[in-house]
C-alpha cells in the first residue's frame, strides 16, 4: 500500500512515515517545509519507498496529483503551536480550513480512505474530565486569537463528517491530545521540548500562569501508532477519536520533573500570561482524554509513560546541543 502523508516532514508526520515504513508500506509527503523540516526524513529517504513532493497542501492540482498517485490519505499538514496561532493567525485559519477543504475534495474525487487530524483545543474551555468525543466544545470569544485553531479544525471536522454523511467517502478523525517526543521543536512555543532545553542549559524554566494548569502528554510513538492502527478500522469510518495519554501532570509539576530527570540546577519561576503571549489570551486549566473509545476501536493504549517521554526528549536534546550548541 502507497500512503501519502500531508505534512510529513512535521514533528509528528515524520514519526508518522517511519511507522508506516516499518509496516511494509511506501509513503509519499507532501510538505511545504514552512514548519516541516527535511531533517526529520533525512535518515529514512531512501528514493524508493519514501518519497518528498515539497508544495503546498493548499494548490488543488498537486493535491489532486498526489492522491491520485496513492491508496490512502493521512491529511496532518496544519498550523502547529499557540505561538504561531497567537502570532500569524491568517496563515492558520486559511491554512487550516483551506488545506482540508482541498484535500477532502481530492480524496473525494477518487474516493481514497483519509484520516484527518484534529486537536483536544477543539473541547475548548469546557471542564469536564476526561473529554470524551460527543461532549459538547466551550469555545472562548473571537477576540482571543488562540481560539481559532479550534474553531478552524472544528470546522475541518464538520466537512469531514459531511463527507461521510452525504456520499460515505470512507473518513475518520483523530483528535491528538499534547503530543511530544524527540524532533519536536520548542519553536512555536510547546512546553515539553522548552522546559528540556532550558533545563540542559540550567538557564530559567518559564512556567506560564500560575503553574496549575495541567496537562497530559503522549509518545509520539504511541500516537502514530494508534493513527496508522484507525486507518486500518473499518468501523472508525465517520468517527471521531482521542488519541493521546490519560497520565495527568500540572505545567509546575512537569517543570520540577524535567528540571530532576535532567539532572539540571534550573531555577524554576512563573511568568504571568500577559508577558508570555501578550494581552488577551486564554489558557485552558486542565485536559484529559477519555481513551476508551480508541481502546474499544483498535485496542489502543498509551504504552509510554512521562517517565519515558521526558527520558526521550532530554537524549534527544542533549545529543543536538554537543552537536549544534546551545539554541533558542
Ligand atoms: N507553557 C509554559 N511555559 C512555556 C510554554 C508553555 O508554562 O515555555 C504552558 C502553557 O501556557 C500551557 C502548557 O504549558 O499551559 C502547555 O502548553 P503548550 O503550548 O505546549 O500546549 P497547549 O497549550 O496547546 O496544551
Amino acid at each position: 500500500m502507497r500512503a501519502l502523508i500531508t505534512g510529513g516532514a512535521g514533528f509528528v508526520g515524520s514519526w508518522l512515515a517511519r511507522e508506516l515504513l516499518n509496516r511494509g508500506d511506501d509513503v509519499l509527503v507532501l510538505d511545504d517545509l514552512s514548519t516541516g523540516r527535511y531533517e526529520n526524513l533525512e535518515e529514512i529517504e531512501d528514493g524508493k519507498r519514501l518519497e518528498l513532493v515539497v508544495d503546498t497542501v493548499n494548490d488543488p492540482t498537486i493535491v489532486n496529483e498526489c492522491v491520485k498517485r496513492t491508496d490512502v490519505v493521512f491529511h496532518l499538514a496544519s498550523a502547529v503551536g499557540v505561538r504561531l496561532i497567537i502570532d500569524q493567525p491568517v496563515r492558520t485559519i486559511e491554512s487550516i480550513v483551506g488545506g482540508t477543504e482541498v484535500v477532502l475534495k481530492a480524496c473525494a474525487r477518487y474516493r481514497r480512505p483519509v484520516l484527518i487530524t484534529s486537536t483536544s483545543e477543539v473541547y475548548g474551555k469546557g471542564s469536564k474530565i476526561p473529554f470524551s468525543e460527543e461532549d459538547d466544545r466551550i469555545m472562548g470569544a473571537t477576540t482571543k486569537r488562540r481560539w481559532s485553531y479550534a474553531c478552524a479544525k472544528a470546522l475541518d471536522e464538520f466537512l469531514a463528517l459531511a463527507y461521510w454523511y452525504e456520499s460515505r467517502l470512507p473518513v475518520v478523525i483523530a483528535r491528538l491530545f499534547n503530543t511530544v517526543g524527540p524532533r519536536q521543536t520548542g519553536q512555536y512555543g510547546m512546553v515539553v521540548p522548552t522546559f528540556v532545553r532550558q533545563a540542559l542549559q540550567n538557564e530559567t524554566i518559564t512556567v506560564y500562569g500560575d503553574g496549575e494548569q495541567s496537562r497530559c502528554f503522549g509518545h509520539v510513538r504511541d500516537i502514530v501508532g494508534g493513527l496508522a492502527d484507525l486507518m486500518g478500522c473499518p468501523q472508525a469510518r465517520g468517527e471521531i477519536v482521542n488519541l493521546g495519554n490519560d497520565e495527568e501532570v500540572t505545567i509546575r509539576g512537569l517543570a520540577e520533573r524535567v528540571r530532576d530527570q535532567a539532572g539540571s540546577s534550573s531555577e524554576v519561576v512563573l511568568i504571568p500570561y500577559d508577558q508570555a503571549y501578550g494581552e488577551g489570551f486564554d489558557d485552558m486549566r486542565r485536559r484529559v482524554p477519555d481513551l476508551q473509545k480508541a481502546a474499544r476501536l483498535i485496542g489502543y493504549r498509551p504504552r509510554r509513560p512521562l517517565a519515558t517521554i521526558l527520558e526521550d526528549v532530554i537524549a534527544y536534546e542533549r545529543r543536538h546541543l554537543a552537536v549544534d550548541g546551545p539554541r533558542g
